[in-house]
């Protein structure tokens, strides 16, 4: 196949900030092309097994593929509103379907092409614009011409391929994580046990709601090695790392949730890696370590945890948890500083509150630093090398301290949201 084919809008990337971005362009009549390398839509929600979505829009700015999302998923029961008012409780393996069915209703899919297992490979620009892409498709290479194009790759793989910036301003790394879901647990009797615990309210807690869920019964506990808290679970931890059963690390960070459509799964938002991204090697060494980690998690609540003996794991993560890899220079680079003193901005991305969240290698140096409502502006989503080409998800332009609080799923699904509105304004 050697003929051009030419969009509006080509997005890398079918990810939580890809999907969002295709669902807008191709509604608002842009002719565009998502192009995904795995064979299914979803990225971290549902390859990474991410769930669920954190709470952070305060204002529902850009919120329109997310409402969208919601809706969809409630068709498949794949969705479930938590207690806290929090909608984005997803089934991850479900959102596949979610998604494809999303993508492909009948007011979006004359504007939208999909191409799955594909990639690209060689770019051709001109001065600052991309002017065509290469995408290889097994044995097929495809080139294609587009006005715009938007990474969304997740780790800004497509915009260092187009020779941009990586911004370099900070020494620190985010621990990468591999999540996993066990299944056949039985969730009434390791009810009971929480109820033990008589864990505070935040760290532990659980919900029926006979309309909303179906009558499954749901809940979300943790408990980490860092002390800034009282973390009730965490005798158990210790218990199983001196018989053995787990090792010291294995304690620095253990959450697990019930998980939507199910009334017997639970998420493990666990076991935390190292994150050598300069040293592929490692970070291959490393997943096999994440896969004993994981099998020593799962002998621990078998053997610790009410209704987890007749569990057995279910799935183990397609892609990395990894929270922070590249992020590529943008026209502004936004900053911690801008989240703590609330600057506002002309067009905002995004109206959000999600904390400061770091997921540190060494014991009682995490950071959860609570934030007050701050914005972010479209200029940060804009290539400061590359004049055709935004960046969207985990890699947009900003500094270490200010994407670990950017990164969560709605705030990704509104920057795709609002770089497809910015480009139909302009083109
Ligand atoms: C361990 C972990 C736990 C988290 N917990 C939460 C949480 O509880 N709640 C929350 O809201 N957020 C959470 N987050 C954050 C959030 O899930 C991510 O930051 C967000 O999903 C990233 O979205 P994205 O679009 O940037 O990337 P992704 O969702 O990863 O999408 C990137 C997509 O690009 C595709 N791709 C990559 N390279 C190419 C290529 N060359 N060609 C074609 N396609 C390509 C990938 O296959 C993928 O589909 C967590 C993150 C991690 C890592």
């Amino acid at each position: 196949m050697d003929k051009i084919s030419k969009y509006d809008v080509v997005i890398i990337g079918g990810g939580t900030s890809g999907c969002a971005c295709a669902y807008n362009s191709s509604k608002l009549g842009l002719k565009t092309l998502l192009v995904e390398k795995n064979n299914f839509l979803g990225g971290l929600m549902t390859g990474g097994l991410v769930v669920p979505v954190m709470k952070s829009s305060v204002e529902d700015i850009n919120c329109n593929y997310y409402k969208a999302l919601v809706e969809k998923a409630k068709k498949y029961h794949a969705q479930i509103t938590y207690k806290d008012k929090n909608d984005g409780w997803f089934n991850p393996e479900c959102l596949k379907i979610v998604l494809d069915d999303l993508l492909t209703d009948y007011d979006i899919k004359n504007n939208l092409d999909i191409l799955f297992e594909t990639i690209p490979i060689k770019i051709q620009k001109k001065d600052n614009l991309i002017q065509s892409v290469i995408f290889n498709s097994n044995i097929l290479s495809i080139p294609i011409e587009a006005s715009y194009f938007v990474d969304a790759t997740g780790s800004g793989e497509f915009s260092i391929m187009c020779g941009c910036e990586i911004l370099n301003d900070s020494e620190l790394k985010q621990q990468n994580s591999l999540r996993f879901i066990l299944d056949n647990v039985n969730i009434d009797k390791f009810k009971v046990f929480l109820d033990e615990l008589n864990d505070s309210e935040d760290i532990t807690n659980t919900y029926r709601h006979d309309i909303d869920t179906n009558n499954e019964l749901h809940f979300t506990t943790a408990s980490t090695w860092d002390n800034n808290r009282e973390w009730k679970l965490d005798k158990f931890l210790k218990k199983a790392v001196d018989e053995g059963i787990l090792f010291d690390s294995d304690r620095a960070y253990f959450q697990i949730f019930s998980v939507a459509g199910s009334k017997t799964s639970v998420a493990f938002n666990c076991p935390r890696i190292n994150n050598y991204k300069d040293n592929p090697y490692m970070s291959s060494l490393e997943l096999i370590e994440a896969r004993k980690a994981i099998w020593r998690l799962y002998n621990f609540v078998k053997k610790y945890f009410k209704g987890f003996r007749d569990s057995h794991i279910s799935n183990i993560a397609t892609q990395t948890g990894i929270r922070e890899q590249n992020r590529i220079k943008t026209k502004y680079i936004y900053k911690k500083d801008d989240i703590l003193t609330q600057k506002t901005f002309n067009n905002p991305v995004l109206k959000a509150n999600y904390s400061i969240d770091i997921h540190s290698a060494q014991k009682d140096k995490s950071i959860l630093q609570k934030t007050a409502s701050y914005e972010l502006p479209i200029e940060s989503l804009m290539s400061f090398d590359v004049d055709n080409l935004y960046v969207i998800g985990k890699p947009l332009g900003a500094d270490f301290y200010a994407q670990s609080a950017l990164r969560v799923q709605k705030s990704c699904m509104s920057m795709g949201e609002a770089v497809a509105k910015y480009i139909r304004n302009i083109i």
